[in-house]
């Protein structure tokens, strides 16, 4: 008991020298930890204004799922041209077709995913959230914060090693939808890692970001709500006290 409430107070303060902070269940006494986390308040407050942490990470779900395929795309055209320029003698027709239908099938997927996440941000207020989101955006790489850069390299994206794709990204792509960090469809990741996922466990490591960001223990939600929604020298959002 003393070491766990020894913990909740070194989380309390990890969490306060955050932009974000940590809300009060977290280091709540363990006889009603337990009560306390069924009724948890799920809003976090930016300014004045309180929203529910489902806003945010509709937002998060939905951007991921975008570079998943924006990411998914470019990783097929290179297949497609590498298979081109191999193919001049001896065209492998079955290949070469099931190439373009996948390349199809994720084009169609990445423009639903495009309307989803529009979506999920026409439901963020006006002002001044909304305005900072906007704002934020109008860089290019705005990505490329260091919260964001800190997930990349945890997951052993291009952003953990020198190759530089993250920064050049935005520069590369042909679109500016999908844009961000790596996901398991990189194709610098998976010329490095030297295999490729299947379907399920794309998917599972999908879900995985949604139980995460609905975790009890806030700390992911807190770090990427930080590197989503913040603008420096502005308000932070914090969970309700
Ligand atoms: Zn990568
Ligand atoms: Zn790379
Ligand atoms: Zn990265």
């Amino acid at each position: 008991m003393a070491s766990q409430d020894m913990f909740k107070r070194s989380s309390f303060n990890l969490f306060r020298g955050r932009r974000f902070e940590a809300v009060d269940w977290y280091w709540s006494p363990e006889d009603n930890f337990k009560h306390r986390r069924h009724a948890l308040d799920t809003r976090l407050q930016y300014g004045s204004l309180k929203y529910d942490r489902e806003l945010f990470i509709s937002i998060i779900c939905n951007e991921y799922a975008l570079r998943v395929s924006a990411q998914r795309i470019e990783m097929l055209q290179k297949e497609i041209k590498a298979l081109e320029k191999l193919t001049n003698i001896e065209v492998d027709q079955i290949q070469f077709a099931q190439l373009n239908t996948g390349l199809e099938e994720v084009q169609k997927k990445h423009s639903l995913q495009k309307h989803q996440l529009y979506i999920s941000e026409s439901m963020i207020p006006e002002r001044p959230l909304k305005q900072n989101y906007d704002s934020l955006r109008r860089n290019p790489d705005w990505y490329m914060r260091h919260e964001l850069i800190q997930d990349c390299k945890d997951r052993g994206g291009c952003c953990s090693r020198g190759c530089g794709c993250c920064a050049q990204r935005y520069l590369t792509s042909e679109k500016m939808n999908g844009i961000g960090h790596c996901t398991w469809d990189c194709w610098c990741c998976l010329q490095y890692r030297g295999f490729d996922l299947s379907a399920e466990e794309k998917e599972k490591a999908e879900k995985e970001l949604g139980e995460n960001l609905r975790s009890w223990n806030p700390a992911y939600l807190l770090k990427m709500t930080d590197g989503f929604f913040t603008k420096p020298g502005r308000w932070n959002i914090s969970w309700i006290r």
